[in-house]
């Protein structure tokens, strides 16, 4: 499966991937995901968001187990993130096949769309249409650099904007949500463990900044006759680093659009997006005041996400079921016949936002199972997990799949 998929959207000049929702490397990904849903007897359904679900058993007669990630990339991001989570859920239901499993409630595979938001800047478009928390109206005016709407882009795939919105046959479907995905950082490195569970996902949000001035010629206008939008952006970016380290959260101003964008002009416009995120929701809110004041832009929130802590029962029973195949696994490969006592897969916070959090803080039953990162790098062509933790990802996957699927 990974052979099939790796070369999508993949920059051969920086191996990064440009995986934009809705992009021909996008669609040509959906397409594949029919195929493998297709190649296993599977029934292939599109939400009216866009999100596909792949179901063994019909879900209408009772919610079934879901697992699954996304498709899209950030713009040169990395293979793992997203696709580790629905190659790893196929995987997984192969394994379950292959050992005459019978689910006792039905079994979906899902694939979110525009998880990362890199087209339309909103990430979990998917996921946020289906349970609400996202405005149509919101969602369909959305631009892309281009300057086309998400309903025009939607149109132009055969899609029908009209649609959008809160779905709630399709949430009647999900019993429970799992999401397999790469780990972004290194927790797991440090705990030697090749899988690992999330207690809660950070509050995160992302804000837009319009640093208004006025465009001139660079090499007529005289410093002091200047309104250089360039110079409070600067310093809001210095300002920012300072506050987050005071608050104790991460700040990032990672975009910025330069309007006109020459070298020989004063701009008269500078857009920069900062991505706030922490611990402590209160720290964050707080880092976003204290800039909005000290930046004198005009602040627009593009996003904002609670904490979300995932249901503790469940997260337990999945750190269980995964840190007990993982073990196994281990064992079996080490000294056959000596299965070593099965611990749980360690749990850990993470700062990433993610589907599985969206469907958690709507009210669905959902956890998210880690694999290890050796570098910890994310969003970056050089994020990386290795095999040998992929299988086991998807060895423990298969056990929580099952577990879930029994009653
Ligand atoms: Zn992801």
């Amino acid at each position: 499966m990974w052979g099939a998929i790796e070369h999508l959207g993949r920059d051969e000049r920086t191996r990064g991937y440009l995986r934009d929702a809705w992009s021909p490397a996008d669609l040509e990904l959906r397409r594949w995901f029919g195929q493998e849903a297709a190649r296993r007897g599977l029934d292939l359904r599109e939400d009216r968001n866009g999100n596909l679900w792949a179901w063994w058993g019909d879900p209408s007669a009772r919610p079934g187990v879901v697992t699954g990630s996304h498709l899209d990339s950030v713009r040169q991001g990395g293979a793992f993130d997203g696709p580790l989570g629905v190659v790893s859920a196929f995987a997984a239901l192969d394994l379950l096949r292959a050992r005459d499993f019978r689910p006792g409630r039905p079994l979906g595979i899902a694939c979110f769309t525009d998880e990362e938001g890199a087209r339309f800047g909103v990430p979990c478009v998917g996921s946020r249409l289906l349970t609400g928390i996202l405005d149509p109206d919101r969602a369909r005016a959305l631009k892309d650099d281009e300057g086309d709407s998400l309903a025009e882009v939607l149109r132009g795939a055969g899609r029908d904007p009209g649609g959008l919105g809160r779905d709630e046959e399709t949430l009647r479907h999900i019993g429970v949500f799992v999401e397999l995905h790469v780990e972004q950082g290194q927790d797991l490195v440090h705990r030697d463990a090749q899988v690992g569970v999330a207690s809660a996902i950070w509050p995160h949000g992302r804000w837009r900044f319009d640093f208004h001035g006025q465009a001139n010629h660079a090499g007529t206008t005289r410093l002091a006759d200047r309104d250089d939008p360039m110079l409070p952006f600067a310093r809001t970016v210095l300002h920012a680093r300072q506050a987050a380290e005071r608050n104790g959260v991460l700040a990032t101003f990672g975009k910025a659009r330069v309007s006109p964008n020459n070298a020989n002009a004063v701009p008269g416009l500078v857009t920069a997006w900062l991505d706030a995120r922490g611990g402590d929701e209160v720290a964050v809110r707080e880092l976003v005041e204290e800039l909005s004041d000290f930046s004198g832009a005009e602040v627009t929130v593009e996003s904002w996400t609670p904490v979300v802590d995932f249901d503790a029962v469940l997260r337990e029973r999945v750190a269980a079921a995964a840190g007990g195949a993982v073990a196994a696994g281990k064992a079996a490969g080490n000294v056959a016949g000596n299965v070593a006592a099965a611990g749980s897969a360690p749990v850990l916070p993470t700062g990433a936002g993610h589907d599985a959090g969206i469907l958690a803080s709507a009210g669905v039953p959902s956890a998210m199972v880690f694999v290890r990162n050796p570098t910890g790098i994310s969003h970056s062509p050089e994020e990386h997990a290795d095999r040998a933790d992929c299988h086991a990802g998807v060895t423990a996957l298969a056990a929580v799949v099952e577990d879930l699927c029994g009653n």
